[in-house]
Order: C-alpha cells, then structure tokens, then sequence
C-alpha cells in the first residue's frame, strides 16, 4: 500500500514539475531568446552572414515563426555598449517595421529612418557611426512598395517642409522617365519602378559622399546592398 502511495506521489510530483516547466517557458520567453551579441561576435562576423541571417529572418517573418525575445531584458542588457551587426537606411512609414521584417531584436539592427530613405549629410553621418565606429557589418538602403513620398514625388507636391523632403526623391523621378506605360502615381509599376531608382541613386550617394564606408566597403570589411519589401506579402527584393 505504502509503495503504491510512494509511486501515485512521484506521479504527482513529476507531473507538477512539468506543469510548472510548461508554464516557465510561456511566461519567460528569455530563456529560449537568442542571446545579444557580443563584440567578440561582431567581430567575426561578415556582411554576407549578416545578409543570409536577415534573408532567412525574413523567411520566418512571412511564415508567421518569428523568434520570441525578451525586449525588458535585452534592454537592460543594452545598456552596456552596443554592437549592431547591421545599419538599414528604411523610409519611415508605420508599415516597414524593421526589427520585425528580419525578426530580429533590439540591439541588432542600427535603424536611420528618414521619409523616402534618401541618402543626405545627416545620414551619412549616422551610417559612419554604426560601421565605423560602432562595427555594423552590413549597409542595407531599403525602400518599400507603395511609399506615399514617392508618390507624392511624382505628383510634384508642393506642401510646406515636406517639399524639401520631396526634393530629395526628384532625382528618381527624373531618371524613371524611359519607363514604358503610365507615368503617374496611380500606376503602381511606375511607383515601384521609382523606388527602385530611389534606392539605387542612395547606393551611389553612400559610395561616391562617404570615402570611408567606400574603403570599408573596398577592403571587405562591410557590405552594402539595396532592397525593396512588399508590405503586401513581406517579401524582400534585392535592387541592384
Ligand atoms: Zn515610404
């Protein structure tokens, strides 16, 4: 009777020990969240890497797998320095959150968001500092599908600061006129097709305005490359 009672409580107890491990693991995703980086880590990695980890990111953001992370936590771990293994230039539009279309978390990605993802001084400036200074492997320039600055760059809109802003998109509205069909905002083709050149244009300006990610750049030691995602899907095209 009594090793019948011992056996019905290690049961219990085992079955409470799993209870308690299922419920530690869905109130502290921490524990299975990929750790922050460290610059030892940084440093070993390359642009290329950094690229094949963002593409497969992405992969999983559209398969709806994305990694769960303990933001309080990474925050507080932040504190300490920080070594992103990526820059993304990306237009500012509440529909390309970066992290998310890499699925990856604070710490990781050096986001400069600017309406229209132009490349100018301040930008510049910004990009120096994440490879630089704080060793960011990777430079993506990535525009998106349906970007209202873009359409309003094509439409000529004039509007108090914001034209300065669509002065900036110009010069890929200029250089899309050889496309063959509608040229205008309503066409979303020609949209696409802008952008596209918007993103090529800030590749050049990156290359030709910053001498030192154009040596970094020259002796391997960062990448630089242009994208276009499609909010539509979340899939990521690469501009070359
Ligand atoms: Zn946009």
């Amino acid at each position: 009777m009594n090793k019948k009672k011992n056996i019905l409580l290690s049961l219990l107890l085992c079955g409470l020990a799993v209870s308690c491990k299922k419920a530690e693991n869905r109130e502290s995703p921490s524990k299975s969240s990929p750790q922050i980086i460290t610059k030892e880590q940084q440093d070993k990695l390359t642009g290329e890497e950094v690229l094949k980890d963002f593409m497969e990111g992405n992969k999983r953001f559209r398969e709806g797998t994305v990694t769960v992370r303990n933001h309080t936590k990474r925050t507080r771990t932040l504190v300490n320095g920080q070594f992103p293994k990526a820059v993304v230039i990306s237009c500012s539009d509440n529909r390309v959150p970066v992290e998310d279309i890499f699925d990856q978390g604070l710490g990781d990605i050096f986001v400069e968001s600017v309406a229209g993802n132009f490349v100018d001084e301040d930008v510049l400036g910004s990009t120096e500092y994440a490879c630089a200074v704080a060793g960011a492997k990777l430079i993506m320039v990535m525009g998106h599908q349906h970007c209202g600055v873009v359409k309003a760059a094509i439409d000529n809109v004039r509007f108090g600061n914001i034209t300065a802003t669509l002065y900036r998109i110009r010069p890929a509205v200029n250089i899309s006129l050889s496309f063959t069909g509608m040229k205008n905002s309503r066409n979303n083709e020609f949209v696409k097709f802008v952008s596209e050149n918007n993103v090529r244009i800030a590749l050049s300006e990156i290359r030709k305005k910053s001498p030192i990610l154009k040596e970094m750049e020259d002796n391997g030691k960062i990448k630089i490359v242009g994208t276009l995602y499609s909010p539509a899907d979340g899939i990521l095209q690469l501009v070359k």
